[in-house]
Parts: structure tokens; sequence; C-alpha cells
């Protein structure tokens, strides 16, 4: 017996070609044939014509490629994606060779946030083509990340209030000990302490000024649209709230979005801006109860848009009063009837209560009532607080209550798809800064899982050969459309409903280059 040993030789130049080094399936050569379908210039990539002089630029899709290769495998940062460039024999191949440098890198992602955005609705416009996106049912669910600035950069106005009356004990309690020093070398060390502690005043006092003129309840030092956002259960950091819309056909990524520390804000954004990309008359949503909000379904519903929220209970159900559940509506009368059979009555009046706009419902049999105390504990007896949208919220909680099988599609298309981002590719934070910069690592991260969603949904002979007839196919056609608009004027046939049927249907994809 003897250990196993190879029989290669490194003393031996041997002749061997990259191609033969890439496996037949492997993803580089997925990511080769993708990008070299994406018409680059049109999605805004900078540098696809060169300059006459100067030092030549890389091609975008050399870049393009790189990052769609790292981020499969979790090389993000462009000192990581560089030296991957020296010692990955399949980035020797997609690349032919060309390693660029770190920050040649790192500037390619800076600079095309916006073309970052464009490939990744292009693709999802390919993929509706292919019919692997519905545009039926959407799930909307969001996840954190940790941002480029440290809780410590972070300031809202408790805080700053807490250094504040923390700066100015350090200060009195020096100025007593100034009082009663008597060495010159005592008093000279605490008129530095007191000083030191004034400049660290005024730098707090700035920070103040700057929460006030930008209107917000917090400041980000460092990334000044990071906020603090709860990471896990009562971890607070610093970071950014993303909201992802998946397709409910194959659980594939629609659409993203960032900026609300929550999801209270987020429904009707989010299901538009699907349904506009889409092209879709009608959508279902399907969300948890942080996105169940009167005014986010009300706008839904003006869109066509038709939500499944879970609903949320309503405030009162814990105190040991009356629930809502025992007063009646009557919609005829606008009146409200209470378990003693009393009619509560509204003046129209509506009232900004937080977010929400509500009317008061109240009766003054109230006053003479035999269960008051099962009611309430208010002086002026029980007024219960109607919001505008609580028609919208009720339907929806009936939808809910009477599709449960639906409703649970929920889960099973949005969670597992975080999983793979921040498990397995390590996109629990970002390296970038600014709101549009982070969406950018967020659209290259989703344009990724689509391809590798569409390279096992499909087979990797039927993808390959999808794109390569989809690149023949997009140069025709988009040479054709530019004739067409040239020749036709453009700005009167754009508000012909036939024209406009037409090309979405034969042209899906080239309609994001008329909305842009
Ligand atoms: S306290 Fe007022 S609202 Fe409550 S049960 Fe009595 S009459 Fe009705």
């Amino acid at each position: 017996m003897h250990h196993l040993d190879s029989e290669i030789d490194r003393n031996q130049i041997s002749m061997v070609a990259l191609e033969e080094l890439v496996s037949e399936n492997s993803y580089a050569r997925l990511v080769d044939v993708f990008v070299e379908t994406l018409p680059l210039e049109k999605l805004g990539f900078t540098h696809c014509q060169h300059e006459k002089e100067g030092r030549p630029p890389y091609h975008p899709k050399v870049l393009l490629k790189l990052y769609m290769y790292g981020y499969r495998h979790g090389l993000r940062s462009s000192q990581k994606l560089h030296q991957a460039c020296l010692v990955n024999v399949e980035l020797w191949w997609l690349l032919k060779g060309l390693k660029p440098s770190p920050r040649t890198i790192l500037y390619f992602r800076k600079n095309n946030a916006q073309a970052f955005k464009n490939a990744f609705q292009h693709f999802v416009l390919m993929l509706k083509e292919w019919k692997l996106i519905e545009g039926e049912t959407l799930a909307i669910d969001s996840f954190k990340i940790r941002a480029q600035n440290s809780l410590k950069n972070n300031f809202n106005q408790k805080k700053i209030d807490r250094h504040l009356d923390y700066i100015d004990g350090k200060i009195d309690h020096y100025q007593q000990q100034l009082e009663q020093a008597e060495g010159e070398e005592d008093k000279a060390q605490l008129t530095t302490k007191i000083a030191h502690q004034k400049t660290k005043r005024v730098a707090y006092q700035s920070i103040e000024k700057q929460l006030k003129a930008s209107g917000q309840s917090q400041i980000s030092l460092v990334d000044p649209d990071a906020r603090g956002v709860i990471l896990h259960r009562n971890v607070v950091n610093v970071g950014y709230n993303i909201q992802a819309g998946c397709d409910a056909k194959h659980k594939l990524f629609t659409n993203a979005q960032t900026g609300n520390v929550n999801d209270t804000h987020a429904l009707a954004d989010m299901a538009i801006e699907a349904k506009d990309l889409l092209q879709v008359d009608t959508l279902k949503t399907l969300t948890d109860k942080g996105y169940t909000t009167g005014a986010e379904i009300a706008r839904c519903t003006q869109n066509n848009i038709t939500t499944y929220s879970s609903p949320k209970e309503h405030s009162s159900k814990k105190n040991g009063l009356y629930p809502m559940q025992n007063f009646t509506y009557s919609k005829k009368g606008d009146t409200y009837t209470c378990p003693a059979g009393a009619v509560m009555h509204t003046n129209d009046s509506v009232y900004q209560k937080g977010n929400h706009r509500v009317k008061h419902y109240k009766t003054k049999a109230c006053k003479t009532c035999a269960v008051r105390h099962l009611c309430t504990i208010n002086k002026n007896g029980r007024f219960i607080e109607r919001g505008v949208h609580q028609e919208e919220l009720e339907r929806n909680a009936q939808r809910v209550t009477n599709n449960p099988d639906y409703y649970r599609l929920r889960q099973q298309v949005t969670e597992h798809q975080f999983g793979t981002l921040k498990r397995q590719w390590g996109f629990t934070y970002t390296l970038l800064r600014g709101k549009e910069n982070v969406l950018s690592e967020v659209y290259l991260n989703f344009s990724v899982y689509n391809l590798i969603r569409a390279f096992r949904i499909l087979g990797p002979k039927v993808l390959m050969a999808k794109l390569k007839e989809l690149s023949l196919c997009f140069s025709c056609q988009y040479e054709a459309f530019i004739a067409i608009l040239s020749d036709f004027h453009y700005h009167v046939l754009i508000h012909c409903f036939s024209f406009k049927t037409y090309f979405r249907a034969r042209t899906s994809h080239l309609w994001l280059y008329c909305r842009n």
C-alpha cells in the first residue's frame, strides 16, 4: 500500500487550454453568456465606447462578469475580487486573463448604480417573456442589512441630550475641583479637561443643529441615508431595511426598495412598482401584518391591486374592557351600536392620530350606563376611533380569513431567498454608502439569484440556448423599434392604445427603455 500521489510534474511545461479547465455546466459559462446578452450601453453602463485618446478602459462586460461571478461565491469587496482574478482559473477563463485593479473594480460598482438597476429590470422582463415570472401573485417581505456606519455615529435627540447632560455634569465636577485645587499643575490639568469637554459640547451641539435642519428623527454621520433598525429581536444597529418583491410562480425576485426603517408604508410603493414593471392590469399581494395599514391597502385597491395582508389585532383587545368586536358598525347611518344597545354617533370630523386619520364615535348613554365599569375608565365615557380606511382593512381581513391556504403561500415564496442571500452569500451588510449605491448591491445580488434560479428551473442547455437566441433577437428588434419610432413620430403613437399593446406584447423587455 502507498499514499495517493500526483502524476503531475511541477517543473514540466504542459499544454492546457483554459477552455478545458472550465466544466461544461460551470456557473462561469452561464455568466459569460448572460452578460454578452445584455445591451450594456442601453442599460447605462459607462465606458461601452472608449475615448480616442488616453489609456483604454476595460469594457463594462468584463467587470460585470467579474461581479456576477464574485457575488455568487461570496466575493464582494474589490480586494477579494482582484485577488480572485489572480488565482481563480474560472475567472482567468471568464475574463480572458484580464486582471483589473481593486480601484477599477471598486469604481465600476460605484459609478454604475442606476445601470445595475436597469440590468436587473431588463432580466426580470426577460424572465417574464420566458414565462418564469407570471405577474399574478407577488409576495413582499423585507430583511435588514448593516450599513457602513457604526451605532456610535448615529444620533437622535435623546442620545444627543444624554451626551450633553453627561458633559455638563463633567464640566461642573471639574470646576468644583478647580475651585478647591491649590497646586498650579493641578489647576492647569483641570483647565485642560474643562476645555476638552467644552469642545465636545460644541461638536454635539453642531450635530443637534444638523439633526434639526434635516427634519428627521435621527442622523447618521458616515452614511447619511442609513438608519437605526432592529436587526434581531432587541438588537438595534445602523443599517437598511430592504424591501423585496417575489413572484409566486418560481419565487424569483421582481423588484426592491429601501428607505423606511419598518414595513408600515412600503406595501403600495412596492406593489405599484412591480405592477408597472411587469405590465399587468391586476396584481395580488401577500404580506405579513407589518404591512397592514389602511392607507396603503386603499392605495393598492385604487391601483387594481388586491391585498392579502395579515390583519392586526385591535389595540384595545387586551385591556380587560369590552373589545372592539362587541361594537357593531352600521355603514348606513355611519354609527356604532355598543354592547348596552346605545347608538354611538360621529360629528364627521377627521382627526390626525400619528400617521392615521380617524373619526370619533360617542354616546351620551355612557353617563347612566349600568355596565360602564366593564366598558371604559374614561370619565367622559367610551369613545371609539375608526380609521377612514377601516372598510379596506376589513375587506382585506375577510380575504385572508376566507383564503388561508393562499395566504400561507407567503412564507414559501419569500423567506428562503433571504436565507440564501444572508447565510450562504454573506449579504448581512453592505459595502457601499448611500441609498442608491446600496440598492445597486441589492440588484446585483437579486440578478445573481434569479440567474441561478433560472438555471435550476430550465437546466443549463435550455437556458444557454434561450440567452443566445435572445441576444440575436434583441439586436434585430431594437433596430426595428428605433426605426419605427423615428418614422412614425413616437410621441404621437405612444398614446395610441393598440400601438402600446402591440409593442408591449412583442417587445416587452424593450419597454424599459421607453419608460426610462
Ligand atoms: S359605557 Fe357607553 S359605550 Fe359602553 S356599554 Fe355603556 S353606554 Fe355603551
